[in-house]
């Protein structure tokens, strides 16, 4: 008889309702692959919009999505060397083909035919699931799995954008709107590790304290009309020269407005909307520049991790909660009911 573990999938795509808590078979891991026993997993706008309609071709249903996890390794293939029955770790999403001209590059985040953990292949958000052991990070020692589940993705693109595409230096101004989202508030602190200021916007008195807490130097308010003009006026009048937007088409056209003369906006995401009228005149007069950033490097999230082991970078939970509840947890992201990350507990009690 197969066993069966408990995962939260969904067979269509859809309202929060598709998703169903159910008996799903036990996954077998192949020569190259690793199963491990997942104790935490944190949501991610990818399981939002996945469980809605993939924007970037169809996936494999049922689904059981969940990019970032946490967990101890149950089972390898038999020929996995570098990896134990027992060990702790996290997981790295993105699964390249190694042979393209990009792989071979080192440029992994533009392989055309990467796949993800929890998109293309069944995630997180289960008691199981199968990796390539090529996937696998160890988990660092400092950090609960709820502290590791809620890092690599946020921490890994945050990286990505601003210091790999955005090469942001020290002494520039980088402006990051939407400081509650996971990786605005990683942008925050990696920006000040990197010796940038920092001015982040959000829409709440509470949620301006804790940006202020992160390391944000200047916190405004974007529900006041004038914000722009605030941002602008912090600069002294310049403008910001780097703009970290996730936001999409609500943000794009203020995230312009911030930059200075030959500032550059950064962008990955677009949750809010993905076509908008822009003005183009504004572009090449103020001669801006438009910067894709596509998740991240196995090298970024490592990079990530261990200065989150090192306690420069904090991770920032809002709140855990049961696999049971995972309906909920969809309902918190999508109407922005928080500060950071949302954590399903999936297997044991967490401990370091
Ligand atoms: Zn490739």
């Amino acid at each position: 008889m197969t066993r069966t573990m408990l995962a939260a999938r969904f067979h269509e795509h859809g309202d929060r309702d598709v998703l169903r808590l159910e008996q799903a078979p036990i996954p077998q891991p192949s020569a190259t692959e690793a199963r491990i026993r997942v104790h935490a997993c944190a949501l991610n706008w990818l399981d939002v919009g996945i469980r809605r309609g993939p924007k970037f071709g169809a996936v494999p249903l049922p689904l059981t999505t969940g990019v970032d996890v946490s967990g101890v390794i149950d089972a390898l293939g038999e020929r996995v060397d570098d990896w134990s029955a027992g060990d702790s770790v996290t997981l790295y999403s993105l699964v390249t083909c190694g042979e393209c001209e990009f792989c071979r590059a080192g440029e992994i985040t533009v392989c055309p035919k990467h796949r993800i953990i929890g998109e293309h292949m069944d995630g997180g958000l289960a008691e199981y699931l199968i990796a390539p052991a090529q996937n696998l990070i160890a988990k660092p020692n400092n950090l609960t799995h709820t502290e590791a589940a809620a890092l690599p993705v946020v921490a890994g693109t945050a990286w990505h954008m601003l210091i790999s595409v955005a090469e942001l230096k020290a002494g520039e101004t980088v402006f990051i709107p939407g400081a509650g989202g996971g990786v605005a508030s990683m942008g925050i602190q990696i920006a000040k590790h990197a010796g940038a200021k920092v001015i982040a916007s959000t829409s709440s008195a509470e949620k301006m304290d804790k940006a202020r807490e992160l390391g944000a130097d200047h916190v405004v308010n974007y529900h006041d009309e004038d914000w722009v003009r605030q941002v602008i006026a912090f600069t002294g009048g310049r403008g910001v020269d780097v703009a970290q937007d996730l936001v999409g088409a609500r943000t794009w056209a203020d995230s312009l407005r911030t930059l200075a003369r030959n500032g550059r906006l950064v962008v990955c995401g677009s949750h809010s909307g993905a076509q908008l009228d822009l003005a183009i005149p504004q572009i090449y007069h103020r001669q801006l520049r438009i910067l894709g950033a596509n998740g991240a490097t196995y090298n970024e999230v490592c990079l990530a991790l261990d200065l989150a082991n090192q306690g420069v970078l904090r991770p920032v939970i809002d709140r855990v909660l049961p696999l049971t509840a995972i309906r909920e947890g969809h309902r918190i992201l999508e109407e922005h009911d928080h500060f950071g990350k949302v954590v399903m507990q999936v297997g044991p009690a967490d401990k370091p």
